[in-house]
């Protein structure tokens, strides 16, 4: 029964109905406002999906992570034990320097707008297949958690808030433009502040200061030295080798006055094995080795984003069923590793095996000119069909 189940539920994949819902989806301006203050965040996406959920009498748990940036899940019941997880995100990034951010405009099988490839393809993609296998009249044979989250493209709000409220799953793929390609490892990041204190002075008699620009720029190299070959030595085969860079700079008060504070952003990235914890520990006690100017002080600031690297076991069942659903479709398709982060750290920090896998290509994600080829899409829910087929048995 289990392959005519399939064969019915992929014949009920509905390309029109998946365009027009995209269309709608890149018209809803869902901005994440932590980063770029004004974004609308995604209350009006959630309502939108919801509004599918309720259409194919799934009753869909609508709910704020934090005020206004709203998750929408929904359920399809299966006749094994297994849960499979299927999650997408919803927020998008800035506009700045789109022609037509909104337009939807559809010419040569590919959608435009921002939100189009990230992360929208994958909402329609995953939202297709629970409304493939519905319209089927299929009880799929895992149980199928759809989940459209907020807060991605910051700090990962919206799935950190469902695990953290008891969501699990024996499995979970995550929605990012992999170009159906199966990523099994990705990086994770700590972002944070080193502040180096000085004393401020006149200009004039630079002597009685302590120059916190000056300190910080002898104090970069030599961090960056000190840490540098501990992370060549820690290259991981599918994601390469984390790395430290310094992002930001903010110092001095103005030109007549020798700067008593300078501020360094940087960005971490972290391997699978490493922790935002252990690498924020081995930058303090890096700083700490380093000896400064006298009279200079330097601190490393609680982290603003910490998200772990994710790494799922490529023979376990979740890797075999995601692969054999997208060879079934794409024969040449591979696993990967990748150098960015996703929500899928947030979901595998609590012991759920999880992969990356959606249409589109990252490149697209965040560009001046966005777009996401619609077959892909169409392609990215039947390989989702099949691994939910593959996953029970895998
Ligand atoms: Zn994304």
């Amino acid at each position: 029964m289990a392959s005519a189940d399939r064969d019915a539920a992929l014949r009920a994949v509905d390309p029109a109905w998946q365009t027009a819902l995209l269309a709608d989806l890149v018209r809803i301006e869902s901005i994440n406002p932590d980063t770029w203050p004004g974004g609308s965040g995604e209350a009006a996406m959630a309502r939108r999906v919801a509004a599918e959920l309720e259409s194919l009498d799934l009753s869909p748990a609508v709910a704020d992570a934090t005020p206004g940036r709203t998750n929408a899940v929904a359920t399809l019941k299966g006749s094994g034990p297994r849960t499979l997880l299927l999650e997408a995100h919803t927020d998008t990034v800035q506009v700045e320097g789109m022609d037509e951010p909104f337009s939807a405009r559809i010419a040569d099988g590919r959608l435009y707008g921002r939100g189009s490839c990230d992360d929208k393809a994958s909402v329609v993609a995953f939202l297709g297949a629970v409304r493939a296998l519905r319209r089927a009249g299929v009880t799929p044979p895992v149980t199928v958690v759809f989940a459209a989250t907020a807060g991605e493209e910051f700090s990962g709000i919206g799935i950190s808030t469902l695990m953290e409220q008891g969501l699990r799953a024996d499995g979970a793929i995550v929605g990012e433009p992999t170009q159906l390609d199966v990523v099994v490892a990705h990086k994770g990041v700590l972002r944070s502040e080193l502040v180096v204190h000085g004393r401020a002075a006149h200009s004039s008699s630079p002597a009685e200061g302590r120059n916190a620009i000056d300190a910080s720029a002898a104090i970069l190299p030599a961090l960056q030295a000190a840490i540098a070959p501990r992370l060549a030595a820690r290259a991981h085969p599918l994601v390469g080798a984390p790395t430290l860079a310094f992002t930001q700079i903010v110092g001095g008060a103005g030109p007549n006055t020798i700067p008593e504070r300078c501020t360094v952003g940087f960005d971490r990235r972290l391997v699978p094995g490493e922790t935002p914890e252990t690498a924020l520990a081995e930058l303090c006690a890096a700083l700490a080795g380093l000896r400064l100017p006298e009279g200079v002080r330097a601190e490393i600031t609680e982290s603003t984003i910490m998200g772990g690297a994710m790494a799922a076991d490529p023979d376990g069942p979740l890797v075999r069923a995601v692969l054999a659903g997208a060879r079934q479709h794409r024969p040449q398709a591979a696993t990967m590793g990748v150098p960015y982060g996703t929500d899928a750290s947030h979901i595998a920090r609590f012991g759920v095996p999880t992969v990356v896998f959606g249409p589109g290509d990252i490149s697209q994600a965040h560009a001046a000119v966005e777009w996401v080829d619609l077959s892909e899409v169409r392609l990215a829910t039947s390989i989702v069909i099949d691994a939910i087929f593959a996953f029970a048995g895998a």
